[in-house]
């Protein structure tokens, strides 16, 4: 299945990403991430990116758009995808009908998750993670067993974005209700729109996404 989860920074989208990946096989792409990952290697990319990220704006639309076809075209991604991070923008969308047309591939959801913006500032700040592993956690809501040390690996090697203060969610907030929510109604006239309560537990959220990935993958009446 193809699917995009949107909703607004710290919304959980990476989180429910992963999970159905695991369950589902298709493979996560997080354009937040192919940019850390850059930013990682030192790249020029990454060097232009990280400014823009620690801003808390948007990279272009080109550079994204050129990274996100180049992954939708590796061969890994044939059995599906979650696109988390990506369309941010009504360019981005438009960009993306062109790659899904080319190819002939279908989108079978846009999965909305609707969450109360004066949380997203608490989960956000206090989230970080394991940089061997990516085992994800948060200061009140999910710390690690033995204070600075992976539940998952062990590793004491944990990590928090750069741009994850206040300031920057408050200014990626903005971007995020200016330039991306605009979108929702471009993907609800093509009737692929799906919300769920990003505010419920994680296990509770991903039990909505299956529901509407049911529903989506049930023939035609
Ligand atoms: P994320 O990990 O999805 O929160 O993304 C982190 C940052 O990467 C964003 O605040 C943007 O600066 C940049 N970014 C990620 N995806 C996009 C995108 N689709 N368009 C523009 N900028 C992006």
């Amino acid at each position: 299945m193809n699917i995009i989860l949107l909703g607004p920074p710290g919304a959980g989208k990476g989180t429910q990403a992963k999970r159905l990946q695991d369950a589902h096989g298709a493979i996560q792409l997080s354009t937040g991430d192919m940019l850390r990952a850059e930013v990682a290697a030192g790249s020029e990319l990454g060097l232009q990116a990280k400014a823009v990220m620690d801003a808390g704006q948007f990279v272009s639309d080109a550079i994204i758009v050129d990274m996100i076809a180049h992954r939708i075209a590796q061969p890994d991604c044939a059995g599906g995808f979650i696109l988390d991070g990506f369309p941010r923008t009504a360019a981005q969308a438009e960009a993306l009908d062109g790659m899904l047309a080319v190819k002939a591939l279908k989108l079978h959801a846009v999965i909305e998750m609707v969450v109360d913006e004066d949380a997203l500032i608490q989960r956000i700040t206090g989230r970080y993670s394991c940089a061997s592993c990516g085992a994800g956690y948060h200061d009140i809501f999910k710390p690690t067993r033995m204070p600075g040390v992976c539940d998952a690996c062990g590793s004491r090697d944990l990590t928090r974005r750069t741009d994850d203060t206040v300031s920057t969610v408050t200014k990626r907030l903005n971007v995020y209700r200016e330039q991306t929510a605009p979108i929702l109604p471009y993907y609800a006239a093509k009737g692929v729109l799906h919300r769920v309560d990003g505010m419920e537990e994680i296990d509770e959220v991903a039990r909505q996404i299956e529901a509407v990935l049911a529903e989506v993958a049930k023939p035609a009446a």
